[in-house]
């Protein structure tokens, strides 16, 4: 076992502070990574503040992160994909059953054994795993990910969490030319939403409540720009979207949305704010429209994803910041105050 750096919140109340974890050694399927930038997700934030105590309670200390890429240090004799030195990424997943239906279809995120990269329990040290605010981190190799050698290190480790989890819905609901598509929300997920949306050749939309947003959205690859909060312009979408990618963190009217769906059309949740959402019965029944959800995505497609982001350069906006922001950063999150994703440079912890 090893002793690794790492920043952790104490509490729901805590500001996330310098302390130190254990890691274990490498077994002999595992990977040792070096960890270079991590992500700052919004799930980092709820998880810390235990805004989702309802369906996943949070075990303190955590250590958040889940948007990492580094450098392979030490690799386990039975590992074949890595060697030390090579880059190496990890999402939200660093285990799964592998036997299950939902596994051997790829869908690991579906696993009901499946261990999250924080906040899970640790099948191999006890206690809950910790993320990727540390310095470290070992990761057995089958949820060990390629980053494309063309891409940015600090602006590919968002793609661990918020690329994945609008690409695999983006997917799946068939979006590509021709079909009109909406992302509600310029956030972290938002911002890849519409760089994917794009690349697939829809005719992209976002709705923002950040009328300062307008000008980076087209920008990033969108065709219009709705200012949610404007019902006028709203109006004139009624019925006319294929799909929408709803990114929101916090409680928004989800009605809206769905009166925006022309017929047969889905809007698809991967925000995950933590109170219900009231879903009018009239604003489904009147167009055969369709709600859903969407976790991440499965192993297999999440290096897909990566591929696809390789060979059309996408990466996240980043704004890399030191460690001992993290506190900060959080706070101009929950403002929108981010353009449009805070990644963490992890030489500023080493050097602490
Ligand atoms: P983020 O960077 O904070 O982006 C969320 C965006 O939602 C904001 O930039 C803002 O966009 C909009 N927004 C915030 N508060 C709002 C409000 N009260 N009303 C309307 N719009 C509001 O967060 P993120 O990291 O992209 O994560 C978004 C959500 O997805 C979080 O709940 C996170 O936990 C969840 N998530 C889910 C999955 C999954 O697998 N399903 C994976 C990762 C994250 P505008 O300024 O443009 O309005
Ligand atoms: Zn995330």
């Amino acid at each position: 076992m090893n002793n690794t750096k790492a920043y952790a919140a104490a509490s729901a109340t805590s500001p996330v502070a310098r302390t130190t974890i254990p890691r274990r050694d490498p077994n002999k399927r595992d990977v040792e990574i070096e960890i270079l930038f991590t992500g700052i997700c919004h799930s980092d934030l709820h998880s810390v503040r235990n805004e989702w105590s309802e369906f996943s309670p949070t075990v303190y200390p955590i250590v958040p992160g889940h948007e990492i890429v580094g450098r392979v240090t030490s690799v386990g004799s039975a590992v074949t994909n890595f060697k030390p030195g090579d880059v190496a990424a990890v999402g939200c997943m660093v285990d799964s059953d592998r036997t299950c239906v939902q596994c051997q279809a790829g869908f690991e995120q579906f696993c009901q054994n499946m261990t999250l990269t924080f906040n899970s329990v640790d099948n191999h040290l006890g206690g809950v795993t910790f993320g990727g605010y540390s310095e470290s981190i070992v990761v057995d190799e089958h949820f060990v990910l390629r980053i494309p050698s063309n891409l940015d290190l600090a602006g590919a480790a968002p793609l661990l969490c918020a690329g994945i989890t609008t690409y695999s819905p983006l997917r799946h609901w068939g979006v590509t030319k021709g079909k009109k598509v909406g992302v509600v929300g310029l956030g972290g997920l938002g911002h890849m939403g519409v760089k994917l949306a794009h690349a697939f050749g829809a005719h992209v939309v976002v709705f923002t409540t950040s009328p300062n947003k307008k000008e980076d959205a087209l920008r990033l690859g969108a065709d219009e720009v709705v200012v949610s909060r404007d019902t006028g312009e709203m109006g004139k979408h009624a019925g006319s979207f294929d799909f929408i990618l709803d990114t929101v963190s916090a409680e928004h009217d989800i009605n809206a949305y769905l009166n925006l769906l022309a017929r047969d059309g889905n809007i698809t949740l991967v925000g995950a704010p933590p109170k219900p959402l009231g879903v009018s019965a009239f604003a489904l029944i009147g167009g055969r429209r369709s709600l859903s959800g969407s976790n991440i995505g499965g192993i297999a497609e999440t290096q897909e994803m990566l591929d696809f982001c390789g060979e059309h350069n996408i990466t996240a906006d980043v704004e890399v910041i030191p460690i001992q922001k993290i506190n900060e950063a959080y706070e101009r999150l929950l403002k929108s105050d981010v353009k449009y994703r805070f990644a963490i440079d992890m030489a500023s912890l080493k050097s602490e």
